[in-house]
């Protein structure tokens, strides 16, 4: 497994040639540049996020349950393995924080590249990060965050357990011009994913989950590579659809609700729970169910 994630390495530094020569494209080329489309102008996703409603609650109704151990990882392979992983996934993150590939780069304050377990068996994939998630650079810390730590904490894992990140590693914003706003949040646009989804790849190649979990119809359809409805993509796993990368074994992907709409539609959780259960099961995962 160790040569594996060398290979991935490998793999990173010739994609961070590629970007070079992109970045260059971007700069050198006028027509390349105008066809990614300012950030406040920019058509969005078919299925993506309106902006957080501002009166939002917190009130959760999924169940609590005592954190589940990982399966024993003692060996010395396993201790090399997570070494190899831990140093692609550094690498990879300091050069996200320096990406400049699409305009989102220009506008967010930091990138957000995720964080978590290197041997998570279950990714947790969003969109793109909010204005918390800007400020401190990390996913999933703010009101949407605190909702998805129930939710992992209710499959009977603790965040530590799991990995987090998103599609899009920089703000998205409607106001780019006022980045102090809140409910200045908006889904990345198509360009955007386009310049930024081999990260996530990257990612999920070098930590090789048996599970991933798609936050919302922006995160779905990037990673199934399915133009459906979120609703039609959901209760179902599906293959990862990746541009970039060859996957060691297969991972399957299952999509549920992004946790900023379950703030807004709380009717909705019934079904985000049925959705984590589906995964639970395929791990053994007792959780607490209601
Ligand atoms: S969103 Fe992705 S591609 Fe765009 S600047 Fe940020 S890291 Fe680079």
């Amino acid at each position: 497994m160790g040569h594996q994630v060398r290979d991935l390495a490998r793999e990173l530094k010739r994609f961070l040639a590629a970007q070079d020569e992109d970045e260059f494209l971007l700069t050198a080329a006028p027509s390349r540049a105008a066809a990614v489309a300012p950030a406040a102008s920019s058509k969005t996703v078919p299925g993506s996020l309106p902006p957080m409603a501002q009166d939002s609650t917190l009130e959760v109704d999924f169940p609590r349950a005592a954190a589940v151990q990982p399966a024993a990882t003692s060996q010395e392979d396993l201790t090399v393995k997570k070494a190899d992983k831990t140093r692609s996934l550094d690498e990879l993150a300091q050069v996200i924080k320096s990406c400049t590939r699409c305009p989102l780069g220009a506008t967010r304050l930091n990138a957000v590249p995720g964080e978590g377990n290197v041997n998570a068996d279950v990714m947790f994939v969003g969109e793109g990060p909010g204005f918390d998630e800007d400020r401190q650079g990390r996913p999933f810390v703010g009101r949407a965050g605190q909702l998805l730590d129930k939710m992992i904490a209710a499959m009977g894992l603790a965040r530590e357990q799991v990995f987090i990140a998103n599609i899009a590693k920089c703000h998205p914003m409607t106001d780019p011009l006022h980045p102090e706003k809140h409910g200045n949040d908006r889904a990345p646009n198509a360009e955007e994913i386009a310049c930024c989804r081999k990260y996530i790849e990257q990612q999920i190649a070098i930590i090789c989950p048996k599970y991933v979990i798609a936050l919302g119809g922006v995160a779905a359809k990037a990673l199934i590579g399915d133009a459906g409805s979120l609703g039609a993509l959901r209760g179902k796993f599906h293959n990862l659809h990746l541009d970039s990368v060859e996957l060691q074994k297969s991972v399957q992907i299952i999509a549920t609700f992004h946790p900023a709409a379950l703030l807004r539609n709380p009717n909705w959780k019934k079904d985000a729970w049925q959705d984590l259960q589906m995964v639970m099961d395929k791990l053994g995962l007792k959780g607490a169910r209601k």
